[in-house]
């Protein structure tokens, strides 16, 4: 018997037009001998799309309205064997759609409501990842009320980390909503920024040279295993959501040339990361390496990265010798599995 599966992509995040593009990719690798694959689009006002807006925001590629409430139709996500939720961002890798299919008793791909809602906050994951012995950049938390209430106490923060510093909504992905911040009188136009979109914003010291960036995929649930590391280069400033989506702005070298050693302290560190933060099925751990004092530091876990057939994960695996078609695969017989 086919496996019935629901494809879930778009969504209310920044990161819909992404979610869109992962989502074509996965829409024509799950072979169709095992799998009766249905999709829907989530608009960007949370609605659930039926099948001919859902077929027309997907080609377009373009954030489409209308459509059902979500609890509605996800009543009638029940006849599915399994969904597969290719969102990125809030109200979708953060746990809520997460806790929705749990509520109904759906199995799904990726990580639960507990890994979801903590990695995709990147003060808890940090807070969580601290306790686990990983080795991070210095960081501050700063909420909306407070930027609004005592501005300075915030500067003070910033002051502290010292400059150039990050600014980053703490939940989002795609780099929407990150500065960096070289001065101290660019710091209030970088918190306006990142408050208009989050209510919690952190703020990250930077390493004192340029960090290499290594990436490394995970792929299991309770013994999870490692890809190749892999490693971003490009001329921007840094990675930021122009470089990411932009062809030909930034390059991609798996294996990243690490030695034996670092990229064997890289793929560790990322398993247990995946641990100490309960995640399941899939995530993409990045990294920042910085060549000259040796350190490693790991930067974000992303639960549901990018999915293109281009994309770092599927890419990462593909080095391991595990195909695009494959690797989805996978992960639908993860979200089936008893844990
Ligand atoms: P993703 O699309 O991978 O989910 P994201 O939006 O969650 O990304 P981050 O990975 O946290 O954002 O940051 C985006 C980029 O900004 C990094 O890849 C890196 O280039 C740069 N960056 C972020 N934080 C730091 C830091 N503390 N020091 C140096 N560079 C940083
Ligand atoms: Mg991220
Ligand atoms: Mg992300
Ligand atoms: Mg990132």
């Amino acid at each position: 018997m086919k496996k019935r599966i629901l494809l879930l992509a778009g969504g209310q995040s920044g990161e819909h037009e992404v979610s869109l593009m992962s989502a074509r990719s996965v829409l024509n690798a799950l072979p169709r001998d095992q799998f009766d694959v249905t999709p829907v689009v989530i608009s960007k006002q949370g609605r659930w799309l039926p099948p001919t807006e859902t077929q027309r925001a997907l080609e377009s590629g373009e954030a489409a309205t209308g459509g059902d409430l979500v609890l509605h139709r996800a009543a009638s996500a029940e006849g599915y064997d399994a969904v597969f939720p290719l969102l990125h961002g809030p109200m979708g890798e953060d746990g809520t759609v997460q806790g929705l299919l749990t509520l109904a008793g759906i199995p799904f791909v990726g990580s639960g409501v507990l890994g979801s809602a903590v990695s995709m906050d990147k003060v808890m994951t940090k807070q969580v990842l601290a306790s686990a012995g990983i080795p991070q950049v210095a960081w501050a938390l700063a909420v909306r009320r407070e930027w609004q209430q005592q501005p300075d106490s915030v500067r003070e923060r910033a002051a502290a980390l010292g400059y150039p510093l990050f600014v980053k909504p703490a939940n989002l992905g795609s780099s929407v909503g990150i500065s960096k911040v070289a001065r101290a009188e660019d710091l209030d136009g970088a918190l306006n920024l990142a408050f208009s979109l989050d209510r919690r914003v952190i703020l990250e010291a930077m390493t004192a040279h340029k960090p290499r960036e290594v990436e490394v995929g995970i792929l299991g649930n309770d013994a999870p295993i490692a890809s190749p590391v892999g490693e971003l280069r490009f001329e921007a400033d840094f990675y930021d959501y122009e470089t990411k989506y932009t062809e030909g702005r930034a390059t991609m070298h798996i294996p990243a040339p690490l030695s034996a050693e670092v990229a064997e302290q890289v793929r560790a560190l990322a398993l247990r990361a995946f641990r100490a933060l309960d995640c399941a099925g899939l995530a993409r751990v990045d990294f920042f390496y910085v060549e000259e004092t040796g350190e490693l530091l790991l930067n974000e876990v992303n639960t549901m990265p990018g999915f293109t057939t281009t994309s770092m994960y599927p890419k990462l695996f593909e080095a391991a010798g595990l195909s695009y078609s494959a690797l989805v695969t996978r992960l639908v017989e993860l979200a089936l599995e008893e844990r």
